[in-house]
Formats: C-alpha cells, structure tokens, sequence
C-alpha cells in the first residue's frame, strides 16, 4: 500500500515497555483515522533484559527490523545491575546510532506554558530551540580505545570532511522547515572553539561553506563557552545550533535543564537514510512495573517521528498528525491536571497518556 510506513519498536528496558503501549497505541488511532498514511509496527527485542535472558542485547533479527524500517521507535534501553562480562554497559542504541551512521543528534528545547523552567521568561519571549549534536566522531571518536600509559593518557578529537558535510546539509534543511512552519528564523549557529583549535577551525570552514549555498537562511558562530552563558542568560535568542559530539553531549544536557528536567524531553538521532527517535532519559528502574511513568517525552518523541517520515516523504497528513499530537501534549502540560509525579501530579502513565488521547479526539 502506498503511504505504509513501517516503523521499528524497541520497547527496551525498565520503562520502557510502560511508555511505548500508550504511545504505540495513539500512534494506532491516529493513523486509523488518517487516510493519508498507514503505520505498521514490528517489534524489536532488545536491550539488558534481553541480554540477561539470552545473552544478546541486539539480535540480528532486530538490526535488520531497525534496518528495514521506515522509522525506528526506541523507548530506553540499559538496566544498572545487567552488564556485559567485561563490565561494560548495555546500550543497544549505541550500537544503533553507528550501524545505522546516526550523525545527527537532534534535541529540540522548548519551554511552553505550564512547563517548570528555573528561569524567568520575559513577556514576549519564548524558549524554542534545536540542539544538533554530531553523533558518531568529535571526541568520541576514540571512545573505548584511547591511549593510558602510567603517565599520560590521550584520546583523539575527529571531524571529518564527510560526516561534517552532511551534518550542515541536514542542520540548514532543519532550520528551513522550521521556519516554514512558523517556529523560527531560519538561523544556524555553529557552536565551536574554533579559536583555539585546529579540528574546530576545520569544522567552522566546512560550515561556512555550506552556509554559502543557503543564501535565505542566516549563519552565525558561537564558542561553546560563551554558548553555555547565553543559554542561561538568553535562551530565546537561539534558534537551530550545531556542534560536535562531546560540546553537544554537555549542552543537551544543559537544554534539558531549561526544560526543568528529562520528562518533557524528547530526541532523534537521523543520518541520510534512517532514524532513530526516542525520549532523553533513561530506563528510570527506579520506578519501573509502578505504571507511572511520565510517558509525555516517549510521545514527543513519536511526534518528531510523524514529522520526520512526513517532511522525508512529503506527507502532509503525517506532518499534521506530528504537530497536533505535538501540540496535545503540550496542552495537557499547560492545563496542569492530569501530570505524573515526577512533573507534580499523581496520574498514572496510563491516565497521562490517555489526556493526549482526549486532546486528540477532541479536535479531530
Ligand atoms: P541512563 O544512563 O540510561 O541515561 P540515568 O541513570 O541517567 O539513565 P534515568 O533512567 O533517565 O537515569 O532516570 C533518572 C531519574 O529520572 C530517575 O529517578 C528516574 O526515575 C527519573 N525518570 C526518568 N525518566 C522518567 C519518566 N519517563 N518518568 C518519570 N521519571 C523518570
Ligand atoms: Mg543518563
């Protein structure tokens, strides 16, 4: 059938199984009611668990789900106490991110009305940004493999003519879609530390070149530090920005700060073929099998998705779809009734996700 799309679930660990029913089942009722896309969902076992049980965290029948799929839904993956013989943690999305050659790490932060934020937004003003973090070089490139001697220890810092390419390609496209829907600018800031470094000069050169061939988009520089301050003092200012991995590793987290905490933050990690979305945080065992988890950032994550295959495929219903469901959550969170604990509230994973539903039918 034409307009099918078949997206890859990972229900992963903990959680995660929790906040992928509901978000898997809107995904169902909206693509029942929609006659401009169908989504079929296969399941792919993964993860710790997984691991624990049959001693693989990423089967091959999985990988070629994921590879096979149009989208990849990935809730959380990793457990505390399930490391593999060397000691090291489970992380299938990892794994995912470089089979799959995910550079593009891609953290929206926006602050809406009803949401925590320790900052005090002007009148006027409004936090809504993207974050794109390289994901696959930078100063992970030599991660698990860096050099220890008794007296020194070394890692090595890559950026790469090709990743970089393609990373500024995808971040200008990002900042024109965003302003074609009304949500910016169009405006690129490429953060670095290109004064001091080498690597990051070559990185601000490759950006300016691609700067160049968008004449309608504007480009600016920022060093990272002086990033960090003004993502305190003035985060409204910004509008797309894309750095290397390890700045990016540390500004997301920064983002996610603003955004008062982990539950409303969703993700996607994109390269040119597949992508992988799924909420910022982790498999939170702490509260896992107690039915309340905050499944808003799984569901934001889902809505990015909808957008993503929408824009890739030119699908308007599915790109309508994405906001509206986008824009359910973020009513539910203005009106304040119906949150989890962990944002204030009492219901359950269940009840919170079934307010989005409500929102949905509503409209619809
Ligand atoms: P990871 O290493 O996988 O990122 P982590 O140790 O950083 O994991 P999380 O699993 O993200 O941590 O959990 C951090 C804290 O946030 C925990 O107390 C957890 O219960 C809470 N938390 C995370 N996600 C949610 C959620 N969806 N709803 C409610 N609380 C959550
Ligand atoms: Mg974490």
């Amino acid at each position: 059938m034409p307009n099918s799309y078949e997206i890859a679930v990972f229900a992963g660990d903990g959680i995660g199984p929790e906040i992928t029913d509901p978000t898997v089942k809107i995904l169902n009722d909206l693509s029942a009611k929609s006659s401009g896309y169908s989504l079929n969902f296969t399941a792919a076992p993964a993860g710790a668990a997984h691991y624990a049980e049959t001693g693989e965290s990423l089967p091959a029948a999985s990988m070629e789900t994921a590879r096979n799929a149009d989208a990849i839904l990935l809730s959380a993956m990793g457990l505390p106490d399930v490391r593999y013989a060397d000691g090291t943690e489970i992380s299938p999305q990892i794994d995912l991110r470089k089979a799959l050659t995910l550079f593009a790490g891609v953290r929206p932060v926006t602050v809406r009305p009803g949401q925590a934020t320790p900052l005090k937004i002007p009148a006027g003003k409004e936090i809504d940004f993207v974050l794109v973090r390289e994901s696959t070089e930078g100063l992970f490139y030599s991660q698990g493999t860096g050099e220890v001697s008794a007296d020194e220890a070394r890692e090595t810092l890559r950026i790469t003519r090709d990743i970089s390419e393609k990373l500024f390609r995808f971040t200008f496209d990002l900042a024109r879609q965003r302003r074609r829907q009304g949500r910016g600018p169009g405006r690129v800031t490429c953060v670095d530390k290109a004064n001091v470094f080498r690597a990051f000069a070559f990185f601000r050169e490759l950006f300016d070149a691609e700067a160049a061939k968008h004449p309608t988009l504007t480009a600016d520089h920022a060093y990272v530090d002086a990033t960090a301050l003004w993502m305190v003092q003035k985060p409204w200012d910004f509008d797309v920005m894309v750095t290397e991995n390890m700045f990016g590793d540390i500004l997301s987290d920064l983002g996610a700060g603003l955004m008062g905490g982990l539950g409303l933050a969703p993700s996607a990690d994109i390269g040119l073929e597949h992508a992988v979305f799924q909420p910022c945080h982790g498999s939170a065992p702490d509260i896992a099998g107690q039915g309340v988890a905050n499944p808003f950032a799984m569901l934001l994550s889902a809505a990015m998705m909808l957008d993503w295959l929408g824009v890739k495929h030119d699908n308007e219903d599915l790109r309508r779809d994405g906001s509206r469901l986008r824009e359910a959550v973020e009513a539910v969170v203005a009106k304040g009734t119906v949150l989890t604990q962990d944002l204030g509230g009492h219901a359950s994973t269940n009840e919170a996700a079934e307010a989005v539903s409500a929102v949905l039918v509503l409209e619809a």
